[in-house]
């Protein structure tokens, strides 16, 4: 029997957005012009997938740039907000954005720190508005800086539409960001147990969902099933598709399933997963509590899938670290 899913507050948390993409004006020449020509424009800088951020106490917000303190790169636009500010990113060095944010700073006193950080750090801490900027500027960011040249030709490939597509200057060849599905999937058995697993790059203790890329030829419902069969020996049915969230890290998108297991023993695939087990609430609640386990970070879509099991936030805060699917 399946069990009942309690609605837990909002949805995973890189959903979270606010700006308006404003995809009719990524071929727009003229307000794109305009609009980076305007200092009010608010320019998002991203150097390996981490930006300026202020950090305090529970909370972060981007630092911004004009479009004039922006250094040279990939620019691409994020969108538009309700105010008519534009926001765009760029691909390129941290270090005036940093300058800015500490000469702004000069004067407020010390409970803000001015620092480099990725989703993985800011990305619970953000408001609404900057976590779907920064979520989406990371995406393209990271795709960029690894797309410069034409993987039919070799090639340089230049931005167009604003930043979301590559133009090969050879071949004429039109490039797209790439995006890697992967499932990720919360087990339950007929007593409504949680199958919970540990990777075997994991330290002991840490524990998550079961997880995996889709492969070509494949839907996302048999990734599930293949992916929990390959790790555990477990079959499963009832496959049914619950959320998801992008995770560009640096360019997957997690789809998070729940389904219901048609077998119970559990026989680990020694070279992806070290140890997996079932856990009723009360086990889980307890494991936590104790120190035993450890689960994953608010951040991720396995801690949003858990807590719709659970029905509650769960104890701990989870820890930040890598959550490889596979
Ligand atoms: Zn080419």
């Amino acid at each position: 029997m399946a069990g009942s899913y309690l609605p837990v507050a909002g949805g995973p948390q890189l959903t979270r957005h606010e700006v308006e993409r404003s995809t009719a004006l990524r071929t727009d020449q003229d307000w794109l012009s305009k609009a980076w020509a305007d200092p009010a424009t608010r320019v998002l800088v991203v150097e390996d997938g981490q930006v300026v951020a202020r950090i305090g106490d529970g909370a972060a917000e981007l630092v911004f740039v004009s479009p004039e303190q922006a250094p040279d790169g990939d620019r691409f636009l994020l969108g538009v907000d309700s105010g008519e500010v534009a926001y765009f990113g760029v691909g390129g060095p941290l270090q005036t954005a940093e300058g800015v944010a500490q000469e702004a700073a000069v004067g407020l006193d010390g409970e803000v720190s001015i620092r480099r950080a990725g989703l993985r750090e800011a990305g619970v801490l953000l408001s609404d508005r900057d976590a779907g900027l920064l979520t989406h500027a990371v995406g393209l960011a990271n795709w960029h800086a690894v797309a410069g040249h034409c993987s039919r030709c070799g090639a340089p490939t230049q931005p167009e539409m604003a930043g979301h597509s590559r133009r090969c200057t050879s071949d004429g060849s039109e490039h797209f960001p790439r995006c890697d599905p992967a499932v990720i999937m919360l087990v339950t058995d007929p007593d409504d147990r949680c199958l919970l697993a540990r990777n075997v790059q994991w330290p002991k203790g840490r524990v998550s969902l079961l997880a995996g890329f889709v492969e070509p030829g494949e839907s996302p419902q048999q990734a599930v099933s293949r992916e929990v069969r390959e790790e555990t020996a477990v079959i499963v049915s009832s496959v049914t598709y619950a959320s998801s969230q992008p995770w560009p890290m640096p360019h997957s998108l997690m789809l998070g399933f729940r389904a219901e297991a048609l077998t119970t023993e559990i026989t680990v695939d020694a070279e992806e997963i070290e140890e997996a087990a079932w856990y009723s609430r009360e086990d889980l609640r307890a494991a936590l509590v104790s120190g035993e386990l450890v689960m994953p970070p608010s951040l991720s879509i396995s801690r949003w899938l858990i807590e719709t099991w659970y029905g509650a936030d769960l104890p701990g805060g989870g820890i930040s670290g890598v959550i490889p699917p596979g």
